[in-house]
Order: structure tokens, then C-alpha cells, then sequence
């Protein structure tokens, strides 16, 4: 596996990397009983009894010991896989998914996101650290067992790149955050709102990619998932979270979460510099929800452009209807 640049876009792309389908997952990996096979980076709340533990990646796709330097091909710009690639087994239990979490299990995970993230950021190579979840066979989950994953790369994912650049070319025209105007705009004509919850509001984002797309954001201006999120408000994080998730599951069992915050500003030099002088201000975290609700259309893998038959006016109505309560 290496890593390669798209010199016109300067997304970076994983080559090479190896189809792990069909790979046994008897006995669970993910199960109590398993924790003398390898390393665990976090238990909570503690080893004993724990409820939550998050362990590396049994095949990761980025590695401590992967190759850093950058080495060229002519005009081409090649890298290794260096990073980290974690799982956090988000219950004991094998059977027990997010949606049937109580809001104090939730907030166990995502108090666990926050401390890989800053953990994983003390690493000045690591320009990205990021948190996703495939839940359903048809997400592409790796193991039936109830599991989010934290990775760490020297590179910026494509669609980040994307959003930071459009965030900060926004507030170089306005001085506002493009977010903080979705939120404002949306929480005022209330149409594409799911549900808001103390600070935090779940949305159909105007330009929906998927039917049901939701996004999570906190109404309070911050870059950083990690620093603005605390113990105590991430109660109200985790009740949104699990009530739009148990929402959406009437829609679909499959989805993919990701979680969208800026990167590594700790870094001081490199492609990111000219990024840090107005992230703060230009960039809002927030939470990406993508429901699959039919095989993936041939329309995107081959044209780039997403065919939505739904309106996200009607998927925020329709979700709105559903049952929240666990
Ligand atoms: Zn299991
Ligand atoms: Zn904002
Ligand atoms: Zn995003």
C-alpha cells in the first residue's frame, strides 16, 4: 500500500490497498475475552469491568512504523501509509448496536473520540485525526460487533481538503463562518431541522448527497470537536446522536458516520500553514451521517456527481415523524 498524489486535485489516494472481504471474524475479536491477544489504548471505566475499550486496528490501514518521507516520480508525489488505526469496541456486548445505547453509553464513545483525537494529535506528523463508524453489512462494516474507528494520516482526506478550502475561501469573503450561516439560516426556516437538543442541532443539509443525509453540529461556534465538546455537554451531544440514529434506523440499518473536525493545527509548517491563519474562525466541526438506503448508484463511481431522488425538506419532515425514544 502507498500513498499517491493527484497533482491536479492534490487529493492524496490509497493504492494497493489489499481486499480484506470474506475474513473470518469467529471467534469476535471485538468480545470480552479477547484482551490478552494484543494491546488496549483505553479502557473505560476501568480494566476490570470495563464497558469500553479501544484496541489498534488488527489490519490497519496506517501504521506508527510507516514510511514518512515524501518521494517524487517525476512530477508525482508518493508517500507511506504512516499513521494510527484504532477500533473503539463501543460496548461489551456482541449484540448491542449505537441505536440501543443508552445516552450515557454514547457519551462513553464519544468521550472516547475526544481523547483518542487529542492523544493521537500530540504526534506532529499526523496532520489528520479523524473518527468514522460503517454500521451494516452494506456500509462495509468489518465486524458485526458495535465498533467506531480513529485514524491518523499524514495527509488531509479528499473531502476535508474540499470543505477547508471552501470553508476559508467563505470567510475570506464574508468574515463569517459558512457553517455558523447554514445553522442560522436553517434553524430560522426550520424545514431541513430533524430535532435540535441543547446546543446541538441535526439538519438535512440543503444539497443532501443521499436521501436522509444528516448532519449533527453545534450551534456554538468551534473548529474542534475535542476541545469544544466537555463531559458535561456531551450528554446532550450523545441524546441528539442516538435519537437521530434511531430515527434514520427506520430508514435503513446501514450507514456511514464520520465525524469532520480541523485538522493537526498543532503542525507549524507544511501544505496546512496556510490554513491555521483563520481556521478557528473559518472552520465549524460537526458530525456526517450517510444512511444507505439502496446499492450504490453507478452514477457517482463514474460521473462524480450524486443523484438524490429525495428532497431533504421531506427526509427532515419524514424523520421528525419517526420514533426517537430508545
Ligand atoms: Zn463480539
Ligand atoms: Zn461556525
Ligand atoms: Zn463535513
Amino acid at each position: 500500500m502507498e500513498l499517491r498524489k493527484d497533482p491536479i486535485t492534490k487529493s492524496w489516494v490509497i493504492v494497493g490497498h489489499p481486499d480484506h472481504a470474506g475474513l473470518p471474524e469467529e471467534p469476535c475479536p471485538l468480545c470480552p475475552g479477547s484482551e490478552a491477544q494484543g494491546e488496549t489504548l483505553l479502557y473505560y471505566p476501568n480494566k476490570e469491568n470495563w464497558k469500553l475499550r479501544v484496541v489498534p486496528h488488527m489490519r490497519p490501514l496506517y501504521r506508527a512504523d510507516g514510511e514518512f518521507a515524501r518521494t517524487a516520480e517525476g512530477i508525482y508525489d508518493r508517500m507511506g501509509m504512516l499513521g494510527a488505526h484504532e477500533v473503539v469496541i463501543e460496548t461489551r456486548d456482541h449484540s448491542r448496536s449505537l441505536q440501543q445505547m443508552s445516552d450515557d453509553e454514547i457519551k462513553l464513545v464519544l468521550d472516547a473520540w475526544a481523547a483518542r483525537l487529542v492523544e493521537l494529535k500530540r504526534d506532529r506528523r499526523f496532520k489528520y485525526v479523524t473518527v468514522f463508524k460503517n454500521h451494516g453489512p452494506m456500509a462495509g462494516e468489518e465486524w458485526s460487533h458495535s465498533n467506531s474507528q480513529v485514524s491518523a494520516s499524514t495527509f488531509v482526506p479528499r473531502r476535508i481538503l474540499y470543505e477547508l478550502r471552501a470553508a476559508r475561501e467563505w470567510y475570506a469573503e464574508k468574515e463569517r463562518c459558512v457553517f455558523c450561516d447554514i445553522l442560522r439560516q436553517d434553524v430560522k426556516h426550520k424545514k431541513r431541522i430533524v430535532e435540535t437538543i441543547g446546543d446541538y442541532v441535526a439538519l438535512c443539509p440543503f444539497a443532501s448527497r443521499v436521501p436522509y443525509e444528516t448532519w449533527i453540529m453545534p450551534q456554538t461556534h468551534h473548529y474542534l470537536f475535542e476541545s469544544a465538546t466537555t463531559p458535561e455537554n456531551r450528554r446532550d451531544l450523545a441524546r441528539l446522536l442516538g435519537r437521530t440514529i434511531r430515527r434514520l434506523s427506520h430508514i435503513s440499518d446501514n450507514y456511514h458516520l464520520v465525524l469532520h473536525t480541523a485538522p493537526n493545527t498543532q503542525l507549524t509548517k507544511g501544505e496546512l500553514s496556510q490554513y491555521w491563519k483563520t481556521i478557528a474562525g473559518d472552520y465549524h466541526w460537526h458530525i456526517e451521517i450517510l444512511p444507505i438506503v439502496e446499492k450504490r448508484s453507478k452514477s457517482y463511481s463514474i460521473k462524480e456527481i450524486y443523484f438524490n431522488a429525495q428532497k431533504p425538506e421531506q427526509a427532515a419532515e419524514r424523520l421528525r415523524e419517526f420514533n426517537p425514544e430508545l
